[in-house]
């Protein structure tokens, strides 16, 4: 079996394994009590923030854990959404019509529940958000805008920075869901100048259920998890500290190893994306054609169930994803394709092929024997399927 599927999850690195081990047996410690267990448990995580702060280029106590990506989104969301709100009076969100469900979907309850206005910002047919789009979106009853860093799906990188610049002059606060994009992009959020910033340590060789919000100081948040005083009083309950241990040394690896992670799965993709749109008829790259990650590339391909095919790829050894949470039996395209302005016929059947430390070129020959063959098998399947 053969793994294309890294914007999904990644394996752990052996080496952030070994890191987390002994805070599982010999140093148990819950880092909340004051003798010796609580005192190094307690000195693991502070290490872990500060390792954390200094490759986000910021201070340790504007770092706090959380479970996962998904909940940071939330956490930026609601917690600093409810605070502008009662600070300002604020009450519109802004954000894409391609984010992460983590967000959209955070974004809506806020809507139905909390009496919030969401208004979407449309993307170009690259998925990107373009800086003029936000500044003409934006006004003083805005309370927060999320723009994510990098698209989980189509790869393609928004201009955070430009962004995050339209929102100060606003004095909007700026969240961006930067899960994906910490594996491969730069991540200073001084020179991207962001208030808030999502990270998940399972993109990046970290472990699952492990994730951390960058809050800059001052910030105004409403806790959405209340209870002890852990990270400083804005995320209740007892820290995972295997798993803060795990991430901080993940995201060490990846700052430090960024270059050469980067050139190892560029060529291989640049490859797949040139290979693909050459031999296979009614094909297309879906995303931005540059400015997307550099271990990313997501396909379309006209009259092709995507779902079948992710069938007939896995039977055939590949591990791939159609870029959605889509699961089998669902044909609908994502919204995130949708959004895209993609015909049905060409969104429902979509592809995304993603490589990591793991890939090698062998695995990439094979793929690229494999898949042109594979769809068009898939395209007679719906062709005999219609008759
Ligand atoms: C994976 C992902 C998330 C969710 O992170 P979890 O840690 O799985 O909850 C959110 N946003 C983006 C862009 C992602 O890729």
């Amino acid at each position: 079996m053969i793994y294309f599927d890294y914007a999904a999850t990644t394996p752990v690195d052996p080496r952030v394994l070994d890191a987390m081990l002994p805070y599982f047996s010999e140093m148990f410690g819950n880092p909340s009590s004051v003798h010796r267990y609580g005192q190094r448990a307690e000195a693991a995580v502070d290490s872990a923030r500060e390792t954390v702060a200094s490759v986000l280029n910021c201070r340790p106590d504007e770092i706090f854990f959380t479970s996962c990506g998904s909940e940071s989104d939330n956490l930026a969301l609601r917690g600093a959404g409810l605070a502008m709100r009662e600070k300002t009076g604020a009450n519109w969100l802004l954000t894409s019509r391609a984010e992460h469900h983590a967000v959209s979907k955070t974004a809506e309850q806020l809507e139905k529940h909390y009496g919030f206005q969401v208004e979407w910002l449309d993307v170009d047919e690259s998925g990107m958000v373009y800086p003029e789009m936000v500044e003409k979106a934006i006004c003083h009853d805005t309370a927060i805008v999320s723009v994510m860093y990098a698209n989980n799906e189509i790869g393609t990188i928004n201009p955070i920075r430009e962004i995050a610049e339209i929102c100060h002059e606003h004095g909007v606060l700026f969240h961006t869901d930067a899960v994906q994009a910490a594996a491969y992009l730069p991540v200073d959020v001084q020179s991207l100048g962001v208030d808030m910033l999502s990270l998940g340590a399972h993109k990046f060789y970290g472990p699952k259920g492990v994730g951390a919000l960058y809050i800059r100081q001052g910030t105004p948040l409403v806790p959405s998890q209340t209870g002890g005083g852990q990270e400083f009083g804005l995320r209740a309950g007892t820290q995972n500290v295997p798993f803060i241990v795990g991430f901080a040394e993940a995201f060490r690896l990846t700052n430090e190893e960024r270059v050469e992670r980067t050139a190892h799965v560029k060529p291989p993709r640049d490859r797949i994306v040139g290979t693909i749109l050459e031999e296979i008829p009614n094909s297309r790259l879906t995303g931005h054609p540059t400015d997307r990650l550099p271990n990313h590339c997501s396909f379309a391909f006209e009259g092709v169930d995507g779902n079948l095919l992710l069938t007939l790829l896995d039977a055939a050894g590949f591990a791939c994803s159609s870029g959605s949470a889509c699961k089998t039996g669902n044909p609908e395209p994502s919204d995130v394709l949708t959004s895209l302005g993609l015909p049905r016929e060409w969104a429902r059947g979509s592809l995304r092929v993603t490589l990591g430390v793991g890939t090698t070129l062998a695995d990439v020959n094979a793929f690229l024997k494999t898949l042109p063959p594979l769809v068009e098998q898939a395209r007679r399947l719906a062709t005999d399927k219609h008759r």
